[in-house]
């Protein structure tokens, strides 16, 4: 069974090219009927916080991933990789190496120098321990293949080969017996039963170091089967530069808070972003987990594309559930407007969502759309509202004014059929008579339709409205 796991180090938020990565090792679990585990890699207790944590949990529960099992936190972890590490020295794959901060200083000198590839020697690879001083400090090396070359069937990137006298015998356990990064990704996958690797690009050459140690271990105890990689591409900015902050990379925290986005749209999002699947560009949850697989992931980086997301939200916000969206939206409304009290309004927002809706691609722009409804008389006008209250258009809101007072029934299409009347025995377009009407009632140049509007605000307060315009 197919088991995948996202490992990120919390270190800062959950960035999208971490979502993204989260996205695909869970649909890979899900497409296989298969387990999807969290890991929280916090081994660098300096650089690790509470808050980065949390950050990433959340941010992961919003975009709706739900993991099989508790998250494993790495850094409860150490005795374990250190009792790995002892078993590699024991059965001789690692070694104590000795050398001193100053050597291998002079080591890097002269390979710089000489302009050598900067590696560690091996200068204790083959040397007795006993040759070192009593009691000297000294860090437990990997005992990595020299000869040859490993080849990794990457799922992502196809063949990759890698000369195994480029890689180094990295340190595994450090003076102080704590465990290397390298050490503990490895025996944290092996022990969590991690079938699939599936993470960002920057970390294939991780793999051809990661790989000896499963090797040699396989070779002491058995049943470290290597797991499938897959290293999927990097998200680049719309330029095709490294992403960064004005391109996005931010938290998905950001996206949610400050940009207003749905999480399905940036679930969509993420999953179009390196991944097809013919020209479908939009998948339900189920329609993803159904389709998703890694051949169909491409190997060249992915650019961010804003605006693309915001249209993607565009179309999600218009399928979104009313009541859902109100209770999003109210938040920001309640910022913006003081009159505006969740409760109370609640019913009328749900009611005026559909037409709404329809104009928003964020839940910003949705409660700026919503603000007509909930503003206190007067009305404010913004400026293009203003340029349509002409003397002209004034004097016209006099006459709507009688009109609308004496229409039987409020409804859109009593509404709607007295105001055509009125137009046609002015001999006046409908647009005429709608676009001081809006001014008047919603204090700008676009709101929903405006018989929408009028049912919306009703009959009282749309009387008032025009009639604080009329003349
Ligand atoms: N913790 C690593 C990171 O955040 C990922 C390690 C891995 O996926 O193997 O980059």
């Amino acid at each position: 069974p197919v088991v995948t796991r996202f490992a990120p180090s919390p270190t800062g938020f959950l960035h999208i090219g971490g979502a993204r990565t989260a996205l695909f090792n869970w649909l890979y679990a899900r497409h296989h009927g298969g387990k999807a585990l969290l890991r929280i890699e916090d081994t660098d207790r300096a650089r690790s916080t509470e808050a980065a944590i949390d950050a990433i949990l959340d941010g992961l529960d919003w975009l709706g991933f739900d993991y099989d099992e508790t998250p494993v936190f790495q850094s409860q972890r150490a005795g374990r990789h250190a009792a790995v590490a002892h078993a590699l020295l024991d059965a001789g794959h690692a070694y104590k190496c000795f050398a001193t901060a100053e050597e291998l200083e002079a080591m890097r000198a002269e390979q710089r120098e000489k302009k050598l590839p900067m590696r560690y020697d091996g200068r204790w690879r083959d040397r007795d321990p006993s040759e070192a001083p009593e009691g000297a400090p000294y860090v437990v090396r990997l005992k990595t293949p020299t000869d040859g070359e490993t080849v990794i069937e990457d799922a992502v990137q196809g063949k990759v080969r890698v000369k195994n006298a480029e890689i180094d015998d990295y340190i595994l356990l450090r003076s102080d017996g704590t465990p290397t990064y390298m050490l503990a990704v490895v025996v944290d996958d092996h022990d969590m039963g991690v079938t699939h690797v599936i993470r960002g690009d920057d970390h294939l050459n991780n793999a051809f170091r990661q790989l000896p140690i499963y090797r040699a271990m396989q070779a002491i105890e058995g049943g470290w089967d290597e797991p499938v990689y897959a290293h999927i591409p990097l998200i680049h900015g719309a330029d095709g530069a490294k992403l960064s902050k004005r391109h996005g990379a931010m938290g998905v925290d950001a996206y949610r808070d400050e940009l207003g986005l749905l999480p399905e749209a940036v679930f969509n999002y993420l999953l179009r972003l390196g991944w097809g699947h013919g020209d479908q560009e939009l998948f339900t949850r189920e329609e993803a987990i159904a389709a998703f697989d890694l051949p169909a992931v491409g190997k060249s980086a992915s650019r961010f594309d804003f605006k693309k997301l915001a249209n993607m939200n565009g179309l999600y916000m218009r399928d979104a559930d009313d009541a859902r969206l109100a209770d999003l939206a109210a938040p920001r409304i309640a910022a913006l407007e003081t009159g505006f009290v969740a409760d109370k309004h609640r019913d009328l927002l749900i009611e005026a969502m559909p037409s709404l809706k329809a104009r928003a691609k964020n839940l910003d722009e949705l409660a700026a759309g919503a603000l007509f409804l909930f503003r206190e008389r007067p009305l404010p006008m913004d400026e293009k509202a203003q340029g349509l209250l002409t003397s002209d258009a004034r004097s016209l809101l006099h006459d709507i004014l009688a009109e609308l007072k004496v229409c039987s029934d409020w409804t859109s299409e009593q509404l709607e059929a007295s105001l055509k009347d009125m137009a046609e025995r002015k001999d006046l377009g409908l647009g005429k008579l709608a676009q001081p009407l809006r001014a008047a009632l919603t204090g700008q140049a676009t709101s929903p339709g405006i018989f929408d509007v009028l049912v919306l605000l009703g009959r009282e307060e749309s009387l008032a409205r025009i009639a604080a315009q009329a003349v």
